[in-house]
């Protein structure tokens, strides 16, 4: 089920028994509505209990904020509805591979797990260009599972890029 081995350099293991096609359809459909409003089809969803808490899409353009990245909107949206800023157990699914600052607000945030579609050749700190989310340095780890319905998620990137 899990098609991670496209990317040797990033690391791909199970996270639970949860339908990531299922999860990441929802990031995909978050995706499509960034477009729709300008945005970049940058989508995040998370996932407690096999229950969505939350879900988000890039909004820098529409707020002017650098930060307000998918995955930021997406936490901040989960510490609300969970009620802690700690999402223990917490598996995030995105349409592309976080940037930096993204693990690293993962990692803080207590996230146990990471899903994306496609890696981030400019900016993915996930293994494509750095590695934070299992780094020796680091005391927190992110499991993380890469390659779901890539495929879907590379069409999208490619069709809103004109
Ligand atoms: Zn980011």
């Amino acid at each position: 089920m899990v098609s991670g081995g496209a990317d040797p350099q990033v690391a791909t293991r199970m996270i639970g028994a949860m339908n990531y096609e299922l999860y990441m359809g929802e990031a995909l459909e978050e995706a499509r509505a960034a477009v729709a409003r300008g945005e970049r089809p940058h989508a995040a969803v998370a996932v407690l209990d096999e229950a969505m808490v939350a879900r988000g899409h890039d909004r820098v353009l529409e707020t002017d904020d650098p930060t307000a990245h998918a995955v930021i909107v997406a936490l901040r949206e989960a510490a609300r509805r969970v009620g802690s800023e700690r999402l223990r157990d917490v598996t995030m699914f995105t349409t592309m591979e976080p940037c930096p600052m993204c693990v690293g607000a993962l990692l803080a945030s207590d996230v146990d797990g990471l899903v994306f579609a496609m890696p981030n050749r400019i900016e993915g700190a996930a293994g494509t260009c750095v590695q934070l989310a299992d780094h020796p340095a680091l005391t927190r780890r992110l499991k993380v599972v890469s390659g779901i319905r890539r495929d879907e998620a590379e069409e999208l990137y490619a069709a809103s890029a004109t």
